[in-house]
C-alpha cells in the first residue's frame, strides 16, 4: 500500500505528478539544451502559468533558484547593504535572521516565543532598516502572519523592502505583490513536486536595490546575482544548467490548478483545515498556536497527550505519515500539512486514525 504523506515537506505528490513525469520521461525534456528553444518555452509556459496562478504583476520577475533557503540567502545578499529587520517567531524566521548575521550584515530582530505572533502595532521598525523580512507561515509552530499587517507595515514604510517568506503557505497565500519586494517559495511543499526548485518574485524596487549594490562596488554573489538571473530571465534562461524537469513540471501543476481555479484550490484548504481545527477542538489534541486569529491553514502543529511518537508510529502501520514537532517539540507535538495535494477523503481518513482510543 502506498503511503498518504502529511509531512510539511516533501510532502504528498499533487495527484498529477506521476503523470507529468512519465510524459516529461518520454517528450526527452530532460536530455534538452539549457540554452535551445524548447527550453525557453518551457521556461515561458512555466513563468505564464505560475503568473496566472498567482496572480503576480507583469513588472515583477521570477527567477529560479535551488530552494527556499536558498531564496534566503539571495535576498540579503541583493537587497541589504548593511541593515535587515526580522520578525522572527520560530526556527525558518530565525534561519532568515541567521543567514544576514553570516553574511556579515548588521540585521536586527524582534522575536516572540513559538506558538505566538506579533503585536504589529507596537513594533518600531528601525530607521536604518533596508530591509524587513516576515515569514508567512511559521512550518515550526504553525503561526500564520496576516498580509494585512505586512502591507500595513509597507505603506508606512514605502522606501524600506519587503521579503516574504510563502515557502509553506504557497499556493494558499493570497499576495498582493504590489506591495511586497521579494516573495519566495520551493515546491516540495504546497506545490506537491520533488523538491529541487526555488522561485523567487522580485518587485522593480527589489531589483533597482541590487542593481544599485552592484554598481557601488557591494558584491550581490556571483552565478545566482538578481543581475545574473535577471540577465538569463529575460530571455527565458537561467545561468546554469537548471533542475529543467522541475521547472516544466511546475509549470504543468500551475496549469493543472489554473483549470481548477485558484479560488478553488484555496477555498478548499480552508474547508479541510476547518474540519481539522473541528476535530482537534474537539479532542484531546491541543494546538500550539492557541489563537485562531493567527493559527495556519496550511500546518497544523498540535500536542499529542501520548507523545508523538505512539502516534507517528500508529499512524505509520496504517500507511499514513506525518512530521514530528519541530526541534524541542519533537517529542510532544506533531504537525499535519494542508496542501493541496491532500484530498477531503484522506483528510476524513487521517482524523479517524486520530481518534484516542
Ligand atoms: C521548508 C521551509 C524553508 C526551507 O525551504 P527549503 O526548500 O527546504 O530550503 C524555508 N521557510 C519555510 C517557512 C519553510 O517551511
Amino acid at each position: 500500500m502506498k503511503n498518504i504523506y502529511f509531512t510539511v515537506g516533501p510532502s504528498e505528490l499533487y495527484p498529477t505528478v506521476p503523470k507529468h513525469i512519465a510524459n516529461a520521461l518520454k517528450s526527452g525534456i530532460c536530455s534538452i539544451s539549457h540554452r535551445g528553444n524548447s527550453f525557453q518555452e518551457l521556461y515561458l509556459s512555466t513563468t505564464s502559468q505560475l503568473r496566472m496562478l498567482l496572480n503576480i504583476p507583469a513588472a515583477h520577475t521570477i527567477f529560479f533558484v535551488s530552494s527556499g533557503t536558498e531564496s534566503m540567502e539571495r535576498i540579503i545578499q541583493n537587497t541589504v547593504i548593511k541593515d535587515s529587520f526580522h520578525f522572527v517567531n520560530g526556527s525558518f524566521s530565525k534561519r532568515f535572521y541567521e543567514t544576514a548575521k553570516e553574511l556579515g550584515k548588521n540585521p536586527q530582530l524582534v522575536e516572540v516565543p513559538w506558538g505566538e505572533s506579533f503585536d504589529f502595532g507596537k513594533e518600531k521598525i528601525p530607521e536604518k532598516a533596508e530591509l524587513i523580512c516576515f515569514t508567512h507561515n511559521e512550518t515550526s509552530t504553525g503561526v500564520m502572519i496576516p498580509l494585512d499587517e505586512i502591507y500595513k507595515i509597507k505603506k508606512k514604510n514605502p522606501k524600506k523592502l519587503i521579503a516574504l517568506d510563502i515557502v509553506s503557505s504557497a499556493p494558499y497565500a493570497d499576495v498582493d505583490y504590489s506591495l511586497v519586494d521579494m516573495t519566495f517559495f520551493s515546491v516540495q511543499k504546497g506545490f506537491g513536486i520533488p523538491s529541487g526548485l526555488g522561485v523567487i518574485i522580485v518587485s522593480p524596487q527589489g531589483l533597482e536595490k541590487s542593481m544599485t549594490m552592484d554598481k557601488k562596488g557591494i558584491s550581490t554573489g556571483s552565478f545566482h546575482s538578481f543581475k545574473e538571473l535577471q540577465k538569463y530571465a529575460i530571455k527565458n534562461q537561467t545561468p546554469e544548467t537548471p533542475n529543467v524537469l522541475d521547472i516544466h513540471l511546475l509549470g504543468k501543476v500551475a496549469e493543472d490548478m489554473n483549470k481548477i481555479g485558484i479560488k478553488k484550490i484555496r477555498s478548499d484548504i480552508e474547508e479541510k483545515s476547518n474540519m481539522i481545527e473541528e476535530f482537534i477542538k474537539a479532542s484531546e489534541y491541543t494546538y500550539l498556536a492557541k489563537s485562531k486569529s493567527y493559527r495556519s491553514e496550511t500546518i497544523h502543529v498540535v500536542k499529542v497527550p501520548e507523545g508523538s511518537k505512539v502516534l507517528m508510529d500508529k499512524l505509520k502501520k496504517k500507511g499514513v505519515i506525518v512530521s514530528s514537532g519541530y526541534k524541542d517539540l519533537k517529542e510532544t507535538h506533531v504537525r499535519i500539512a494542508n496542501f493541496p495535494s491532500h484530498t477531503k477523503k484522506n483528510v476524513k481518513k487521517l482524523l479517524n486514525l486520530l481518534v484516542i482510543k
